[in-house]
């Protein structure tokens, strides 16, 4: 089964996340074994990607509150190598990322060739959040999704590789999962009113998930909308996509500096 096509977003398509089942699992059953040797692919290709240094690989993570973002990372980035991967999550701007355009703060935390980066929120907020607050007016967020697409077209051409998820929870698991935090003391920590805020939003965020994946889906920079409510299933297909996305690279090692069949370490 072609897992890329169940969840790509097709460029220009109208996406309805409705017809999104944020509980579905393509068939597939629950095999934690063939998920580690996923696992185990992806740190190999995240080695091949960092000795081959052609190309630099962005993920980006956008999810509504208790999505699953946090969750996702712990998982697939287990078994990789902390020294070619970095994390980088997108808060409030501060004052000085404000004083900037809103794609400064990312462009300066894109991946060096050779690494992994994985952005925890992105600038995809500036069409979200800020949207649904009309924190700046829509002349100015509309202009976005194209200049977006623009940046991303440009970190492409020089090697970035880009792919975009979008973790797909349903409003019912996103209740018990709010729910757990406040009952479950190992979780108190995370819970924050804020989120019970944020969930009063919920058909706006859709309305605005819905325009920034519709628009902003490209060839270059494509989204993806991951099911999310089985978070076994959320972490076996990121991992899958992320492998399937390296390997199609051909990463290779270089070849040796100088010619070793002569060289003899005494
Ligand atoms: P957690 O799962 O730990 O709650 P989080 O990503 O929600 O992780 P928080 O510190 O709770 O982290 O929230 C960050 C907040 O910053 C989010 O509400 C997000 O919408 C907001 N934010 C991110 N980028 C922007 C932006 N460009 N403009 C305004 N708000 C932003
Ligand atoms: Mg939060």
């Amino acid at each position: 089964m072609d897992l890329v096509k169940r969840c790509v977003v097709k460029p220009g398509s109208k996406l309805h996340l409705r017809d999104h089942d944020p509980s579905d699992t393509f068939g597939v059953r629950r095999n934690d074994a063939a998920l580690q040797k996923r696992l185990d692919r992806l740190s190999e290709l995240q080695h091949l990607l960092y000795a081959d240094k052609r190309y630099a690989l962005l993920i980006v993570l956008q999810a509504l509150d208790a999505g699953g973002k946090d969750g996702t990372l712990r998982h697939v980035m287990s078994g990789l190598n902390p020294q070619g991967c970095v994390v980088t999550a997108f808060k409030v701007p501060s004052a000085e990322e404000r004083s900037h355009d809103f794609l400064w703060r990312a462009h300066k935390a894109v991946p060096e060739r050779g690494d992994m980066g994985i952005f925890n929120r992105s600038h995809y907020e500036d069409v979200l959040v800020v949207r649904v607050h009309r924190t700046v007016p829509k002349e100015v967020w509309s202009k976005r999704y194209g200049q977006i697409n623009d940046f991303e077209q440009m970190l492409n051409e020089n090697g970035v590789r880009i792919l975009k998820f979008f973790l797909h929870i349903g409003k019912e698991e996103q209740k018990r999962r709010l729910q757990a935090r406040v009952l479950d003391p190992t979780r108190n920590w995370k819970f924050s009113p804020a989120d019970l805020e944020e969930r009063k939003y919920w058909d706006d965020y859709m309305k605005a998930y819905e325009d920034a994946l519709r628009k902003c889906s490209t060839p270059w920079a494509p989204w993806h909308v991951i099911p999310a409510d089985h978070k076994w299933f959320r972490n076996y297909l990121v991992a899958e996509l992320i492998v399937e996305a390296l390997e199609g690279m051909k990463l290779k090692y270089p070849p040796p500096m100088a010619d070793l069949s002569n060289i003899e370490i005494v």
